[in-house]
């Protein structure tokens, strides 16, 4: 029988504050077998599809993007928040629940040839996911897929990302 990847993901209350429903991979990513079939089940989604690259969002999207970037023989791109990356970067806005954030690509990683996979944990408003297709997109580069271990369908950003033309897939909702 296959392995129940959802009985791998715990969840921690009021985590990072009062009233969050926290989804913790840690437990998952902990699990050999557990580690190895989320990648493999993501990367089994694209192959063949001419992924060139796989975009992870800083911290949690580099743990499975990395291993699915390898899986495909793609590269990986980092997605990182502000002020982290040492090159010449490129960055995107985007509305927290208190105020904005932003990330940031190195300029010139990819552009009009390459055809980028985004990879996160989770997707819950969507406006990371969002942002991060935005920020691909301004280099030239193809980003119509996005890969999340977790989708929380109820707060519905894989329905916005969608919407903008994204094709999203997730281990679990
Ligand atoms: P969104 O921008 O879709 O609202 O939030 C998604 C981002 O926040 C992802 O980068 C994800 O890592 C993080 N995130 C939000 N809630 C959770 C959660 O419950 N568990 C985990 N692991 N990450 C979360």
């Amino acid at each position: 029988m296959s392995l129940d990847l959802k009985s791998l993901v715990r969840t921690i209350p009021d985590y990072p504050k009062k009233g969050i429903l926290f989804r913790d991979i840690t437990t998952l990513i902990e699990h050999p077998e557990g580690f190895r079939e989320s990648v493999e089940r993501i990367a089994a989604g694209y192959r063949g599809e001419g992924i060139t690259h796989v975009a992870g969002i800083e911290a949690r999207g580099f743990i499975f993007g990395a291993g699915v970037a390898i899986a495909l023989g793609a590269g990986f791109v980092p997605v990182r928040k502000k002020g982290k990356l040492p090159g010449e970067t490129i960055g995107q806005n985007y509305a927290l629940e208190y105020g904005v954030d932003t990330i940031e690509i190195h300029a010139d990683v990819v552009g009009p040839l390459h055809k980028v996979l985004l990879v996160d944990d989770l997707i819950a408003t969507g406006g990371t996911a969002i942002a991060a297709v935005g920020l691909l997109r301004r280099t030239g580069a193809v980003c119509d897929d996005a890969a999340f271990v977790i989708d929380l369908p109820d707060i519905g950003g894989a329905a916005k990302l969608k919407a903008e033309g994204v094709t999203v897939s997730a281990l679990m909702a």
